[in-house]
């Protein structure tokens, strides 16, 4: 489970919040909940919220309730809630309860009754143009609706009608009666229903009307028995209503809500509406494309639950908005493929190379280790044979002195196996090469020479007769602003770059045997995993070995 790693001491101000709510026997137990709408798939900043909800309440002994709020019929979907639940399970959490805000509708609608019985809610029908007009703004005082003050029996026939289906959508609103001269504008005698004539994935047609969110995440949150409801920061202006409806309805309890900072992580998008366009305009390949934040898009791409979890526990939760480096997430998973990830080989751009002094017909078995420092993660055996193909980087026909790989003369040691010096090189009609003759040195067998000859270059290989093919996706940012968000057009810095698709690619036959599940590192090309979604054998770059942006970045923070 999540928390085996994780203890209380990782602190943050939410967590003693609830230690002091144990401490002075406010509660017993804390209650917690994560409340998706399930209008897309979950991403990133998800995640930070799940490790949040669902870290404290196991770290406190207490529960939590995954809590579909499926208000907005027109938008939501089954497919996204099933979604959901797979991500929030595969990031390694258990819901106590799985819960719908639209399992309350009858006692949200009942709650409304109360309200309008109390004074505290009116049926208005100003048109939402002139409801705004009379909001007011920060610096003038909203006026009041002509129908603010209509009677008691008359907003509860106007509301019955309303739940009845007998006006149009728009027609009317159900609204507080709270304050159109407050300070805060959300205290503006918020709505509180309003008509929908729309299909609800889970309710049907039962209702025409649909709580709104503010209404119903309070109630839903008491009627749940939430001790701490734990939500971002836009929700801080949200407060007053919230204790407001809680004080104003008689329910079995009053959450306290706490709010944090939103994740924002640079070069990439953590909004549903945003990564919705990026879907549904086909600027990326499903809500799944490997180089999204949603949790599946990661999870395709070979981010492990434990990464996403170390991630969240490193960027802690703070009340301070800001935004986290790509390279704080990317270094997670790095840190966590380099403990677990089997080591092979794979060509990425294959170079043809002849070993002229090797016998035709023969092939060995080499030996390696899956892993350089854990040996319990055993050995498997390489096939060499005559011809093998390495990277096209990895020669270069006028090299500088410094260049360790191969040129003509020069002496490199391929891993595990021998070293080779080239002597001669193909190149087709344009000039390009196109294979390499090279000889080797039988008494270097297992990579060092007995007569102490050192070679600088080590680099990977395949044997030509008994590679694999398969395609190689490798991936870049997906934006190449910062703040993508916040420009006009987010759509207009899509990194043209983001994915590189290359095909004839040679890998280690053991690699025809892998599963989705298995994470390895290409030695010298960064980790990868096989793609779950295409039919040819596929491998997806998860994150190169290095961080090859950290240059980059640091010269554009120069400039
Ligand atoms: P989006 O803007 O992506 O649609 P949302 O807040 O509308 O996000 P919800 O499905 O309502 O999406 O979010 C469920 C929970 O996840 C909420 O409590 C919300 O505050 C939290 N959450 C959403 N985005 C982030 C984020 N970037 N960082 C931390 N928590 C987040
Ligand atoms: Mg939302």
């Amino acid at each position: 489970m999540a928390a085996d790693d994780t203890d209380i001491s990782s602190n943050n101000f939410i967590r003693n919040i609830i230690q002091d709510d144990l401490d002075s026997g406010k509660h017993k137990a804390i209650q917690t909940r994560f409340p998706p709408e399930p209008n897309g798939y979950l991403h990133i900043g998800h995640a930070k919220s799940i490790c949040l909800n669902f870290g404290v309440a196991e770290d406190f002994g207490g529960q939590c309730n995954l809590r579909f709020d499926d208000t907005n019929p027109e938008k939501e979907e089954d497919e996204y809630a099933q979604a959901i639940e797979e991500d929030v399970r595969w990031l390694g959490f258990e819901w106590s309860k799985l819960c719908y805000a639209s399992d309350y509708f009858e006692q949200l609608y009942a709650y409304a009754i109360e309200l309008i019985n109390q004074g505290k809610a009116y049926v208005d029908s100003l048109s939402a143009e002139q409801i705004r007009e009379y909001r007011g703004s920060l610096t003038e005082p909203g006026k009041a609706s002509p129908d603010r003050n209509r009677s008691i029996e008359e907003n509860l026939q106007l509301f019955a009608n309303m739940r009845a289906g007998k006006y149009q959508d728009g027609e009317f609103l159900l609204r507080a009666k709270i304050d159109m001269a407050s300070a805060n504008i959300n205290m503006r005698d918020p709505a509180l229903y309003r008509i929908k004539k729309a299909n609800h994935q889970r309710t049907g047609d039962t209702w025409p009307i649909y709580p709104m969110y503010d209404y119903t995440h309070c109630i839903s949150d008491a009627i749940e028995g939430i001790t701490h409801s734990l939500c971002t920061l836009e929700f801080e202006d949200h407060r007053p209503l919230y204790d407001w409806v809680l004080n104003e309805v008689k329910t079995p309890c009053h959450p306290r809500q706490i709010e944090f900072a939103r994740l924002q992580l640079k070069y990439t998008i953590t909004s549903k509406r945003k990564l919705n366009q990026l879907v549904t305009e086909n600027h990326v390949d499903g809500w799944d494309d490997p180089r999204l934040p949603t949790l599946s898009g990661l999870r395709r791409r070979g981010y492990t639950p434990a990464s996403i979890r170390d991630f969240c526990e490193r960027i802690g939760v703070t009340k301070k908005d800001s935004f986290i480096e790509m390279a704080v997430l990317e270094n997670c998973i790095r840190e966590d493929l380099n403990q677990h990830a089997i080591r092979v080989m794979g060509v990425l751009n294959p170079l043809k190379v002849t070993i002229e002094n090797y016998p035709e017909d023969k092939t060995e078995d080499l030996t390696a280790k899956n892993h350089p420092q854990n040996p319990d993660m055993g050995t498997r055996t390489i096939p060499f044979s005559k011809v093998i193909y390495i990277e096209q980087d990895d020669f270069l026909e006028d090299a500088p002195r410094k260049f360790f790989r191969l040129s003509i003369g020069r002496e490199v040691r391929l891993r595990y196996a021998y070293y080779i010096t080239c002597t001669e090189i193909i190149k087709d009609e344009k000039g390009k090469v196109i294979e390499l003759i090279c000889q080797y040195d039988p008494l270097t067998r297992g990579g060092s020479s007995p007569d102490g000859r050192k070679v600088k270059g080590t680099i990977h290989w395949v044997s030509a007769a008994h590679a694999i093919d398969a395609n190689i996706n490798l991936y870049d940012r997906l934006f190449t602003h910062p703040n993508p968000a916040a420009t006009d057009n987010f759509i207009e810095y899509i990194n043209p770059q983001s994915l590189t698709r290359l095909t004839q690619c040679k890998l280690e036959p053991c690699l025809a045997e892998a599963d989705t599940s298995s994470h390895y590192q290409f030695e010298r090309t960064g980790y990868f995993v096989k793609d779950t979604q295409v039919a040819a054998l596929t491998f997806n770059r998860t994150v190169t070995l290095r961080d090859t942006w950290a240059k980059i970045d640091k010269q554009n923070n120069q400039g």
